[in-house]
């Protein structure tokens, strides 16, 4: 069941119906595509990361989002998530990917592990978290509280594809598993990991919250595809993460990421066929604002 109808609020009209999937990473994903259009969609809260790269793949059609714009120039606490989410609503787009690098928390989980979580953790700070706080729009719709479910905070279609298409690809995936998420862009102290791990936590990341509650607000399917690029300082002993051990590890695995990113896009269902219950998110709050 869709949950907003009508011509949005300040979102790019032309582009409306232009994609049914969105994908959330980096242009490592996208700039190989063929025929890749990039359109620029404003939202009510601003610009998104970049534009939005529109292209097929296996007969899909697919929004791009680079999370951190192209140029890598958004620290993770800079991304304006609600303008990401929205963009990509606002073009047509029901199901959401969202792969991205995490530290694993856990020796077993090391460089090159694919986890698909089931569970977050939001240890972020200062990220405008909801659509919905009251505060009036540039056109001068006031969105309503709305409290939103979120136990369970990823689709379970999207998980159930994105772990079929790893196996598909003979890279055994991690099922499930608690990603928490920290503010950064610093890395966590060794007592901040030991702890993370203490808790039993998967992995940690900087950038899936609060992209997955967003998403759940606009009633998009969300799923996360975490790959392991290094160690999380409580579960080792050396110096700690650094960022160029993790641009090696996932500039070596952004191949076969794209594949299963590739496959998983294939097998999503129909957005119009949904019956993961996402889309169903809003049902029965008045949101005092139309979603595009
Ligand atoms: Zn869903």
């Amino acid at each position: 069941m869709e949950t907003g109808n009508g011509t949005g609020t300040g979102a790019g009209a032309s582009g409306a119906g232009a994609a049914e999937i969105g994908v959330i990473g980096g242009s490592g994903f996208y700039s190989f595509l063929d025929d890749v259009t990039e359109i620029m969609v404003n939202t009510p809260y601003g610009p998104p990361s970049d534009s939005l790269f529109l292209g097929d793949v296996a007969g899909r059609r697919v929004a791009f989002l680079p999370r951190h714009g192209r140029a890598h120039h958004l620290a993770p606490h800079r991304i304006n998530y609600r303008a990401n989410l929205w963009a990509l609503r606002s073009v047509g787009v029901r199901q959401v990917l969202g792969p991205c690098a995490v530290g694993g928390l856990r020796p077993a989980f090391g460089p090159g592990t694919l986890l698909v979580p089931d569970q977050l953790v939001d240890r972020t700070k200062s990220r405008a978290q909801s659509y919905f706080d009251g505060e009036p729009l540039p056109d001068g719709q006031v969105p309503h509280i709305v409290h939103v479910g979120f136990a369970d905070p990823y689709c379970p279609t999207g998980r159930r594809v994105a772990l079929a298409a790893a196996r598909g690809r003979n890279w055994e995936p991690v099922d499930g598993g608690t990603l928490v998420v920290i503010e950064g862009p610093r890395f966590s102290t060794r007592a901040e990991s030991q702890w993370h791990a203490a808790q039993g936590w998967s992995v940690v990341g900087m950038t899936g919250h609060p992209e997955a509650v967003l998403a759940r607000e606009l009633g998009l399917c969300y799923a996360s595809m975490a790959l392991v690029t290094d160690l999380d300082a409580g579960t080792e002993s050396g110096a700690g993460v650094s960022h160029e051990e993790v641009l090696k590890v996932f500039g070596e695995n952004v191949g076969r990421l794209r594949e299963v990113l590739f496959d998983a896009v294939a097998a999503l269902p129909d957005g119009a066929e949904r019956d993961c219950g996402c889309g169903d998110a809003l049902k029965g709050w008045d949101l005092g604002i139309t979603l595009p």
